[in-house]
């Protein structure tokens, strides 16, 4: 049988650009060995006696854990490969070849994702040159077929399977939800904060139904839920949902300082786990910038109103260009991660708003960003330096907070069942951030 393959337009176009990067790939991640190349590893550095020893000191045996996950590569305390050498390239590649990286440093910076019989390939922002190639291009994140994965793809036969199975209707109807999650953020002639609230309204309508675990789907009741899926899909796409959306969602009124308060402990709490030099200069820069900065007098009010009053002269001044980062980065993310990872709909539309309301105050605490807002108006020179911080904000806020255990934990926290009024409230108000 024929595989379909898809790659969003950045990743066909993505090149490494090794030591012209301003990073590392494997910095600050956590890299796991699969059972299968496990042995691979062991039996590639077996004669060198050197670099055996070395490999068995630095994995860290995880027995109990999934076949792709049978052990990890113990990082170092400031979050580098043991395995990086001085000149920030792999020693283990580059004595025994391709063959012996992990898959994850094989295919890194790609995501690749089988549903089905289908195979869609993403990348992840964590890498700089794709968080370029994602965020500043117009049609970057359009789907684009293909007819060789391996051309792409080092590894193919890595990609994450994710279950799909008629029997169980989260995962067998998750592509036609996302598809309509897709179309409504497309619809750029309404504001994110508004097409956020829209996934919201579509979630919060799915919720009693249509779940991880459903049971409204068995039997004989499966067709009656299919046809109301649907209908519920269309009903939110209509003109007048859409519009009545919209303008309700205008007359919200946000509790901005407590907002910027729970961004800034979520980066203070990152920052305080020695994510490297870029990150904490960039968080360093966004707290002083906002005068959140521990000399200065942490006043969560203030600083909401000079977050929202840079952001609207960022708006006024770059409009086009930001709003051009956050829409691509959106529909990176409905490709990048399925919703299906989460219990509910509802609960991964929570976690999307609350990135992008932490996304959007870092980029406005750019130091950099900071002073471009005071510019009287635009030049070409002004747009470069906004497209450096943007790319620099999305990449170091993808490698070092959004897949990280405590960011996770604190959005599960915060978003507790993950369903009903109050979970699309608290969607409503990151939204509007
Ligand atoms: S982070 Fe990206 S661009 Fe940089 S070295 Fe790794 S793959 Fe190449």
């Amino acid at each position: 049988m024929s595989t379909e393959t898809t790659l969003l337009r950045y990743m066909t176009r993505f090149r490494c650009i090794a030591e012209r990067c301003e990073d590392t790939c494997c910095t600050g991640l956590k890299v796991p060995v699969g059972e299968a190349h496990l042995h691979r590893m062991h039996e590639a550095v077996a004669n060198s006696p050197e670099d055996a020893a070395h490999l068995h000191q630095h994995l860290q045996p995880n027995p109990g854990g999934a076949p792709s996950e049978r052990a990890f590569i113990q990082m170092r305390p400031d979050g580098h490969c043991p395995f990086l050498d001085t000149e920030r390239l792999c020693a283990l590649q580059r004595r025994h070849g391709d063959a012996v990286l992990p898959d994850i440093c094989a295919n890194f910076p790609r995501v690749v994702t089988k549903w089905g019989e289908r195979v869609e390939v993403s990348g992840t922002l964590a890498c700089p040159e794709v968080a370029r190639q994602c965020l500043l291009e117009e049609d970057a994140v359009e789907p684009e077929p293909v007819p060789a994965l391996s051309r792409y793809v080092p590894r193919p036969e890595a990609a994450r399977a994710l279950p799909v199975h008629e029997k169980d209707a989260y995962t067998f109807h998750a592509e036609t939800v996302r598809a309509a999650l897709l179309r409504l953020v497309r619809r750029r002639e309404y504001p994110l904060a508004s097409r956020l609230a829209m996934l919201g309204q579509l979630a919060h309508g799915l919720d009693g139904f249509y779940f991880r675990g459903t049971e409204s789907f068995q039997g004989e009741a499966r067709t009656g839920a299919e046809v109301r899926l649907s209908e519920e899909l269309q009903r939110v796409e209509s003109p007048e949902v859409l519009e009545a959306v919209h303008r309700d969602f205008g007359g919200l009124t946000l509790p901005g300082g407590p907002c910027v308060g729970l961004f800034t402990s979520v980066l203070r709490a990152r920052m305080a786990t020695g994510r490297g030099e870029r990150f904490t200069t960039l968080v360093r820069g966004v707290l002083e910038s906002l005068r959140l900065d521990e000399g200065g007098p942490a006043d969560l009010d203030t600083a909401w109103r000079t977050y929202a009053e840079r952001w609207h002269r960022l708006e006024a001044l770059h409009g086009e260009r930001v709003h051009r980062y956050f829409h691509n980065s959106t529909l990176h993310h409905l490709w990048r991660a399925p919703f299906t990872d989460t219990p509910s709909l509802l609960a991964y539309v929570f976690r999307l708003a609350l990135r992008v309301g932490l996304l959007r105050l870092t980029l406005v605490g750019h130091p950099r960003v900071a002073e471009l807002c005071l510019e009287p108006s635009p030049t070409a020179g002004s747009r470069e330096q906004l497209d450096r911080a943007a790319v620099e904000t999305f990449q170091l806020m993808a490698k070092h907070v959004e897949q990280a255990p405590g960011f996770l934990t604190l959005a599960e926290g915060l978003v507790g069942e993950g369903r009903g009024a109050e979970t699309l409230g608290k969607v409503l108000v990151f939204a509007a951030f």
